[in-house]
């Protein structure tokens, strides 16, 4: 601050407080500071303003005649006061300079100065005084404050991002952690947000990202943060909590939140939401986590579990969770062998006719017969999805159900059609037409005695290359049906749009229609629906007689469930029809339908 020094040194009687220098030097070093547009004053050492410029005066927006009646210590902010205060008292003390950035309470309104103090010695007989010289550094300031903001942001929600939440975990370890105050941590997954981007287009999905990130902020305390890890991930930072029953309490309260309807469009859709919590304190007993992708990966394992529990739910991390994580590694690395020692097996669950219970067709369902111990589909199908398996699990069943049929037919028992299930990643790889045209002809039987289900999903990941598989397909005869239909959240035209021939009524509308008027509306839509575009409509999941007769009185072509039939061996299914539980019955059920 050369200039300044100077300037002051040439100032005029130290003990008057006023404007300018009256020397033509001081005059010109005042001018100087003038155009600086800087903040120049003099003050004494309780921070009474002596001299200051007119400059000065216009950027804090105070008269400078009031400057001149004022404590320098009047034009600082509150919050920057006392460090302004110690500065002059230090800086008078030992006549070293000081520098600070400090917020300023004038006019501009809580701007900020880098504010430079230089020790002044009196002339003989006056005491010393400070200088100041402070430029104004609020845009910077404002800039810098914006940059580290969004580094911590998700540009699209609002909310945090992974380095916030990394930052605030390591805030919580550094700080909370050895006090053993309770923390947790939750991850949260939107229920089918694939089915929203891919139905209703990416617009519609970020404009629901930005608004559960909304809601998440209004659920949360403040101390509370929230943040999104990508997609559609968002977790949930909970601090100053008393206890875990009160983590899981805001659980409840988001997935009520996130359960309202969105308005996107001018259409109301819902989500539901999967959490994990990840909870920690000394009396939780777990091992505390020891870095962010710890506490992550114990949030993300709970968050799983909540998805295989069936979704729209929280679940709480235990240790009991690793432990299972370990089995499916287990599974996935004894399914490879599984395959080649011919674990896999087809069983078979009867599609009937309502009113005479009669066999229409039959439904392939895959068995993994592990060392005696069943293992259920739910569970090695997604594993397989997860690892390529399906490609080779699936192309087995096709052949293995086709093969059956011809077998049946050998044997003179006529089953009218043979249903096998297609999983997304099967459908969608290059090799499965091959698959499915080999497997007809290799057990010689005519393609329109197979019907592959295929789940709304499948067919909407990328619609236009189903549409055309599906239309080679059915150049060769086959059929399709809708697997597990009502649970996706596709729009309705490409029931047009693809050449379909059968619905299946999702189990679980099937199993409240009895007592619930909601679900019982649903199935009468889906009925009507069928009927309309002339699709056959096949109820699954019929336990009891009140769902079958209700579903026949609807009008619904086909039931399956076990009302019925469980899904038998091969075996079992011939010895049912051997001692006459079972009757083969009619299969012109695809005869029914009347163009849509
Ligand atoms: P899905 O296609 O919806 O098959 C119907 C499921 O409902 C079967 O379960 C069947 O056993 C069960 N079920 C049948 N009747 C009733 C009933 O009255 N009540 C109840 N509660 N359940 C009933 P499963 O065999 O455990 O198969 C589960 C899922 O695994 C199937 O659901 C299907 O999505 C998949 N899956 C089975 N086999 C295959 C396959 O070969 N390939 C592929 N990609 N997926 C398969
Ligand atoms: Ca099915
Ligand atoms: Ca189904």
């Amino acid at each position: 601050m050369t200039s300044f020094a100077y300037d002051v040194a040439l100032a005029p009687e130290p003990a008057e407080r006023g404007t300018a220098g009256d020397r033509p030097a001081g005059r010109e070093a005042w001018a100087l500071l003038e155009a600086s547009g800087a903040l120049a004053m003099r003050v004494d050492i309780q921070g009474r303003i002596l001299q200051a410029t007119e400059a000065t005066a216009d950027l804090l927006v105070y008269p400078h005649e009031y400057l001149l009646r004022t404590s320098v210590l009047d034009v600082i902010a509150p919050e920057s006061r006392d460090s302004v205060a110690a500065l002059l008292q230090a800086c008078a003390r030992d006549r070293a300079a000081r520098r600070e950035r400090v917020r300023f309470a004038g006019g501009i309104g809580g701007g900020w100065l880098d504010l430079r103090i230089a020790h002044q010695p009196g002339e003989p007989n006056t005491p010393p005084s400070l200088l100041l010289f402070g430029h104004d550094v609020t845009d910077w300031v404002e800039n810098e404050r914006q940059l580290n903001a969004r580094a911590f942001l998700d540009p699209l929600t609002g909310v945090g991002n992974r380095a916030f939440i990394r930052r605030r975990i390591e805030q919580y370890m550094a700080g909370a952690a050895s006090a053993r105050v309770p923390f947790a941590v939750a991850l949260m997954d939107l229920d089918g947000f694939k089915n929203i981007n891919d139905s209703l287009g990416h617009e519609f999905g970020d404009a629901l990202l930005k608004e559960v990130g909304a809601r998440l902020q209004d659920t949360v305390r403040s101390q509370q943060s929230v943040a999104r890890l990508g997609g559609d991930e968002f977790v949930l930072m909970l601090d100053g909590l008393e206890s875990e029953a009160e983590a899981i309490r805001i659980l409840e309260r988001v997935i009520h939140v996130c359960r309202q309807p969105f308005l996107l469009g001018g259409c109301h859709v819902r989500i539901t939401t999967s959490i994990g919590l990840a909870f920690s304190s000394a009396a939780s007993g777990n091992v505390q986590p020891e870095s962010e992708s710890h506490w992550l990966r114990r949030a993300d394992l709970a968050m799983y579990e909540a998805k295989a529990l069936g979704k729209n739910r929280y679940c709480v991390y235990s240790p009991e969770l690793d432990r299972r994580l370990d089995e499916q590694f287990r599974i996935e690395q004894s399914m490879f062998e599984a395959v080649q020692n011919g674990e896999f097996l087809l069983h078979y669950q009867p599609i009937v006719w309502p009113a005479t219970g009669e066999v229409c067709a039959v439904e392939a369902l895959m068995r993994w017969d592990h060392a005696g111990e069943f293992i259920r589909p739910d569970v090695f199908i997604p594993v397989a999805e997860k690892n390529g398996l399906i490609k080779h699990l699936g192309a087995w069943a096709l052949r293995c159900a086709c093969a059956q049929l011809a077998a049946w037919d050998a044997q003179g028992l006529q089953v009218g059609h043979m249903s096998v299930n297609v999983s997304a990643v099967q459908f969608l790889h290059p090799g499965f037409f091959e698959s499915v045209r080999n497997a007809i002809q290799d057990a010689g039987i005519s393609a329109d005695r197979l019907v592959l289900e295929i789940t709304e999903s499948a067919l909407m990941t990328d619609p236009k290359a189903a549409e055309d598989l599906l239309m080679s397909l059915r150049a060769l005869g086959l059929r399709f049906a809708v697997d597990d239909f009502g649970t996706g959240y596709s729009s309705l035209s490409y029931l047009r749009r693809f050449p379909l021939s059968a619905l299946k009524v999702d189990r679980s509308f099937v199993a409240d229609m009895v007592d619930s008027p909601h679900a019982r509306t649903i199935v009468s839509a889906v009925l009507s629906l069928a009927r309309e575009l002339g699709l056959v409509a096949i109820a699954e999941g019929v336990e009891t007689d009140a769902q079958g007769e209700l579903l026949a009185a609807q009008g619904c072509n086909l039931v399956q469930g076990w009302r019925y039939a469980r899904a038998l061996s091969p075996l079992d299914f011939e010895q049912a029809l051997a001692d006459g539980r079972l009757m083969l019955g009619r299969d012109e059920v695809f005869s029914l339908q009347v163009a849509g």
